[in-house]
């Protein structure tokens, strides 16, 4: 019995001094090669991107030099901590000697631009956290890292490049001013680059009030108008107009879609109190593009209600659109959510519909008043005989469920007849009006209603 433990204990220690750095306990070089070999295995089954975060500290020569090398080891353990501190129990922080420390993240997004961002945003948050003062048995320590950044995904890379590419871009940042960051790839570095610089742009556009709601007419099969879509337009100062499509994603990701979105819901709520006060468009529908970032929020229904409350708006005319891959996360929070704001007379449109994955038993429990038909299926109704299909089930299943379904994208009158034969209920797009600023979308309303008393 005691041979075995003491085997097994002297074992024990072999394997910690074979893969560990003695000095802060860390994964050594050699089990960091080892977790990055399984790493990238994984990856290419997943399809998952993971990262290399190359971490060197800034001067720590200095520190040897000037206070010794206790003070240098303390400095190193509290490194090696902050770094364990920062990222998730299933990542890996190694110590490969000297001041050089490597954090591999696992399970980053699929595509590479978001797994760029999401690793920078853990890169950020090391970095800010090493900045803070280290006290070294009673000196206080300042300390800053350069770190160098590279994706995997798969393995169509050889572990030590992966190690190099990491260590070439910690070298660049070292270059560019320490205490930063780097890319290894450069378009990957110029795509951070540009996105940080939209975002930053984002925040100025909130402040300085240069986004609008454009508005995009709903009609009946005989046009009359009986809504509008209102549609987020960036009027920038030196790109002119700048799509949603383009900014949307970017504000989603870094949470200014909250801002955003309660600036939107509060505009759309301003402009039905105007409508309110006019018998031509007293009784029309606002349908407000609702992101799953902002429905997720916790007070997100309390938030509308409040905003109705304190706007004085017709809730029966607020309608919200919600996109298919709102439904894939927790699906009693988002019926409570959609319950609360239903019981006020709020009604919901799901976007997009037939582009997600749709479930038809979730179709049943969601309290949804419409389905938005996509407008990939219209535009080409009347040459793809798969698409002519889809939009005719579409229509079906919203009878058979008893929901109004609306078509989007509309250019054509052959588009429209073969939705109306089809029994379609409401349409939107270029052939009626393109998204409008407000004034213009008065005019197209009174312009529709006088043909209507002429005829
Ligand atoms: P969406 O909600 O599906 O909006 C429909 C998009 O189709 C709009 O593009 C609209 O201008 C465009 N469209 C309308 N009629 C036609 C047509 O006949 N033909 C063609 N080819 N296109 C047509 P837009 O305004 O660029 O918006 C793009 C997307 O950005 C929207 O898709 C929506 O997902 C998002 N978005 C727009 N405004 C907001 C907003 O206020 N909040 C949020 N969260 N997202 C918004
Ligand atoms: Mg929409
Ligand atoms: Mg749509």
């Amino acid at each position: 019995m005691t041979d075995i433990t003491q085997r097994k204990a002297a074992e024990d220690q072999i394997r910690q001094l074979a893969f560990y750095d003695p000095l802060t306990g860390l994964p050594n070089r050699r089990m960091l090669i080892d977790r990055l070999r399984h790493a990238l295995a994984s990856s290419a089954r997943s399809a998952h991107c993971g990262a290399l975060l190359f971490i060197d500290l800034d001067h720590f020569k200095n520190l040897n030099d000037t206070l010794g090398h206790d003070k240098g080891d303390l400095l190193l353990q509290q490194v090696a901590q902050r770094l364990l501190d920062t990222v998730r129990e299933e990542d890996t922080v190694a110590r490969l000697g000297g001041d050089e420390y490597v954090v591999m993240l696992e399970g980053l997004d699929e595509f590479h631009d978001i797994a760029a961002s999401q690793a920078t945003a853990v890169g950020e948050k090391i970095i800010a956290k090493l900045n803070w003062p280290y006290q070294l048995a009673g000196h206080e320590f300042h300390s800053t890292p350069s770190m160098g950044l590279t994706l995997f995904n798969g393995h169509e890379v050889e572990v030590e490049d992966l190690l190099k590419q990491a260590d070439l871009a910690m070298y660049q940042a070292k270059g560019a001013g320490r205490n930063g960051l780097r890319f290894y790839d450069p378009q990957m570095q110029a795509a951070v680059t540009k996105r940080a610089e939209l975002e930053a742009d984002i925040r100025q556009g909130i402040l300085f009030g240069q986004f609008v709601l454009f508005f995009q007419p709903q009609v009946d099969k005989s046009g009359c108008v009986i809504g509008a879509e209102a549609l987020l337009r960036w009027n920038h100062p030196t790109r002119g107009m700048v799509s949603p499509a383009e900014f949307i994603p970017v504000a989603e990701d870094s949470g200014q879609i909250l801002t955003l979105g309660s600036w939107i819901l509060e505009a759309a709520c301003a402009q039905l109190v105007a409508w309110a006060a006019d018998p031509e468009t007293r009784a029309l529908t606002l349908a407000v593009n609702v992101s799953s970032r902002q429905f997720r929020q916790q007070d997100f229904a309390q938030h509308i209600l409040d905003m109705l409350d304190y706007t004085g708006a017709n809730p029966h005319c607020l309608k919200l659109e919600l996109t298919e891959s709102l439904l894939a996360d927790n699906l009693d929070d988002v019926i409570v959510k959609m319950s609360a704001l239903r019981a006020r007379g709020v009604g919901f449109s799901l976007d997009d519909f037939g582009t997600g994955y749709s479930s038809l038993s979730y179709l049943k429990r969601l309290p949804l008043d419409q389905l938005k038909i996509d407008q990939s299926f219209v535009r080409d109704v009347l040459t793809d005989p798969n698409d002519a299909a889809i939009v005719q089930t579409i229509l079906a299943l919203g009878k058979t469920l008893g929901l109004k379904v609306i078509a989007e994208g509309v250019e054509t009158g052959e588009q429209r007849d073969f939705l109306v034969a089809n029994g379609c209920n409401s349409y939107q797009g270029y052939l009626y009006s393109r998204p409008v600023p407000a004034d213009e979308f008065l005019r197209y309303v009174h312009a529709v209603s006088v043909r209507k008393d002429a005829a």
